[in-house]
């Protein structure tokens, strides 16, 4: 079977000699084991770095039998660098599977990829064990978030990253999802097929330093929650409905202050109204998020069925 380590890299003249050093000898190994063939190569996915990056690939390239490289013209994030390595890489192997250039992920388990595969996985996931090296802030923030997807309802593997193998009809059938704010670790579980998880520690980066600071982070969580759940809309809606109550004991409060003449006049009319209208005003704000929530899910465009199997004669 071929295949491929899909590798985004941005700004990573650092790490890419030792990165290329040992998914060689990875690929090595696993060649002579004979769990993967000589096609089998490493793709490099230079996502429009300011440094040596690319220049870095093309020397790779020339001297070394398994580096292949995509250059994309811009700075398009992680996430669509590894679309486009994923996409390119699909042409050519059976199965690929997408990691950091950084080694972070441990490659011990590459080989426990390929066996879940030879099972019959369309999907394997990779899952840490552990946050051990992060700091406490990360894996607060990190595993919080893997929790709020969960209540507003989005399906996400716990403590997956992109860490993951899929194989050519797997990533055949991601190519159908349309949409332009990627969200890879949302998606995936979507396509459905038979998936199974592999564990994995997760070390320090041996080089360079993070490509994805906090205001990268946050970002790429907001567009985990808005690309997947319109539960916001939602929220909006049981919003209004709970101030509508509210406002309904204000009234009586309002009302009471008014006939035992403790209010101001004209205070009863203006809280009256405040609250009321405050509730209502939320309310038909939640009813028009709905639709349009609606309307975002249509504008997708994702497809609304993938077939698994099809037997016939
Ligand atoms: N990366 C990328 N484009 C970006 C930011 C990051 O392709 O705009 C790549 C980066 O080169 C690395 C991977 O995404 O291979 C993960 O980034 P990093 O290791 O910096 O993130 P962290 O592990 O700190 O979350
Ligand atoms: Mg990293």
């Amino acid at each position: 079977m071929v295949l491929y380590l899909v590798v985004p890299c941005y700004n990573e003249e650092e790490v890419l000699h030792e990165t290329t050093k040992r998914l060689t000898e990875k690929l090595n190994t696993m060649i002579e084991k004979e769990l993967v063939s000589k096609e089998s190569r490493i793709l490099y996915v230079d996502d429009g770095s300011r440094d040596k990056t690319w220049e870095i690939i093309e020397k790779l390239n020339a001297e070394n039998p398994f580096v292949e490289g995509v250059k994309l013209a811009h700075n398009r994030g992680h996430q669509n660098a590894l679309l486009a390595g994923l996409m390119t890489a699909k042409e050519y192997c059976d199965a690929a599977i997408s990691l950091d250039a950084d080694l972070q992920d441990d490659t011990d388990v590459i080989d426990k990829f390929v066996e879940e595969y030879n099972k019959g996985n369309d999907v394997v996931y990779g899952v840490r064990d552990s946050r051990k090296t992060d700091t406490f802030f990360k894996k607060f923030t990190a595993e919080g978030f893997y929790k709020v997807m969960k209540i507003l309802g989005v399906d996400v593997v716990f403590n997956h990253a992109d860490y993951r193998l899929m194989s050519k009809r797997a990533l055949e059938a991601l190519s159908e999802y349309k949409e332009v704010n990627l969200f890879l670790r949302g998606i995936v579980p979507l396509i459905g097929f038979k998936s199974s998880k592999v564990f994995y520690e997760r070390h320090e980066r041996f080089a360079g330093e993070s490509k994805y600071p906090l205001k990268k982070m946050i970002a790429f969580a907001t567009d985990g929650i808005t690309s997947f759940s319109v539960k916001p809309l939602k929220l909006i809606s049981n919003l209004g409905i709970i101030i509508s109550f509210l406002s309904i004991i204000a009234l009586i409060y309002a009302l009471v202050s008014y006939l035992t003449g403790v209010a101001v006049p004209g205070w009863t009319a203006i809280i009256a109204s405040i609250w009321l209208l405050g509730g209502i005003q939320l309310f038909c704000m939640g009813v028009v998020g709905t639709y349009v929530g609606k309307i975002y899910n249509e504008v997708k465009q994702r497809p609304r069925f993938l077939i698994e199997t099809h037997l016939k004669k």
